[in-house]
């Protein structure tokens, strides 16, 4: 198995070795976990090879999640940024009104395939919590839903929500009781329950095999959107843009377009008020090379390595870390990967919603930030990777509307 010692920082291997991307990814994990990750590298190898696994998987997308979603030209909000056709693959029209969804039912049906009834997950914004608990909702199994005590306050609605739908929610009080305190605390859950336990990582970030899980599950964004694009269109989009958190939606939205050299493919960071540490969460922008989370991949972290505190006005990317094939593809120039700040994204909040009636969630509205500020001639594709009902308390806040929510 992969540790530390067996790294390759100064050549990258022609081929990636397994669970790797390029000097990227890896398994840095205690010991303990390892007999997991492989029994979970068995489980998901043994699904990919089954036809029954497909079969159920693409009948719950299509009658459960509402796949294909569709592809959209925004027209109005083309006119506003001032080049070429703008086309939205509208995952805000998937169930529960995000991407998360996609990697959520894949991994449902995978634990399930793999005996595990008892799922626990991480949440920050509490979105990939309520998509675990929705979908366990739908499978019949436990679900048990680990988020910061500081997130919970903030994500009151969230937490709730993930209580209707039956999930255990669980406070983590260590550190500063967010996003990473509960990642860290679903491991220390993961390593005393192994046995009856699935934990279902909801973006590509994590040790291997996870971000492969993740990227596999995610990729039917590129796959439905390249080939609507060439239906529809008549051609490949000159550049394709998302969002970039832990990375799911981006890699999902980049995978069947990594080999169309004629592609530019972008992905927007979360810039939050400026580009000093502990003031973004834009970690390939300014991060250096890291361990996180059981992977070796880009990281924000201060001179000593202390992984650093982040801000972005949206939730959803406000993360120390990104998943390791991002790093891979940033250091390979295949990938340009961006940032914009708080403040660019709400204004594209603002613009879309007036433009075209859709609010996108403040994730998605940095990639449409970025189209603004750099309008290009040819055909634009950008992921809506979700809807923003979840943010309207943030945008009147942001804004001095509060007054209309009291
Ligand atoms: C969680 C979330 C993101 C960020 O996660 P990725 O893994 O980077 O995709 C982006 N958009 C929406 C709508 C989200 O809920």
């Amino acid at each position: 198995m992969t540790t530390a010692k067996a790294s390759q920082t100064t050549s990258a291997p022609a081929k990636p070795a397994r669970g790797r991307f390029g000097p990227y990814g890896g398994q840095y994990v205690p010991e303990t976990i390892m007999p997991a990750l492989e029994e979970l590298d068995l489980g998901f190898r043994a699904a990919l090879a089954d036809s029954a696994f497909h079969t159920e998987l693409q009948r719950l997308m299509k009658t459960y999640v509402g796949r294909p979603t569709p592809l959209y030209e925004a027209a109005r909000f083309a006119e506003q940024v001032g080049g070429g056709p703008v086309w939205l693959k509208r995952e805000d029209l998937a169930h529960t009104g995000a991407h998360k969804i996609n990697n959520a039912i894949g991994q449902g049906l995978l634990a399930q395939r793999m005996g595990k009834r008892r799922i626990i997950a991480e949440t920050g914004a509490g979105q990939h919590g309520v998509a675990t608990a929705t979908v366990c909702a739908m499978l019949g199994l436990q679900s048990i839903v680990y988020m910061g005590e500081e997130d919970m306050r903030r994500q009151a609605i969230n937490v709730y929500r993930m209580r209707l739908l039956g999930a255990e929610v669980r406070a983590v009080t260590a550190g500063t009781r967010t996003l990473k305190d509960a990642i860290s605390e679903a491991f220390r859950d993961w390593v005393t329950n192994i046995e009856s336990t699935y934990y279902l990582i909801g973006s590509v970030v994590g040790p291997y095999p996870y971000p492969e899980i993740g990227r596999t599950f995610q990729a039917v964004i590129s796959r439905e959107a390249r080939a609507q694009s060439l239906e529809v269109i008549g051609r490949l989009p000159d550049r394709v843009i998302a969002c970039v958190g832990g990375g799911s939606n981006a890699i999902g939205s980049f995978t069947c377009f990594v080999d169309d050299a004629a592609v530019e493919l972008i992905g927007v960071e979360a810039g939050g008020r400026g580009l000093g540490l502990g003031d973004n969460a834009a970690t390939l922008s300014t991060g250096r090379p890291g361990i996180l989370h059981g992977a070796h991949s880009y990281v924000l972290q201060d001179s000593a390595g202390q992984i650093a505190e982040t801000h972005s006005v949206s939730a959803g990317l406000d993360y120390p870390g990104v998943g390791p094939e991002h790093a891979y593809l940033k250091d390979r120039g295949r990938v340009r990967y961006v940032s914009v700040s708080d403040a660019e994204a709400l204004e594209a909040f603002f613009g879309l919603t007036r433009s075209e009636g859709i609010m996108p969630a403040l994730e998605p509205a940095h990639a449409l930030a970025w189209v603004r500020a750099n309008p290009h001639p040819g055909v634009t594709l950008v992921t809506l990777s979700g809807r923003g009902d979840k943010d309207i308390q943030t945008v009147a806040t942001a804004s001095g509307h509060e007054e209309y929510l009291a």
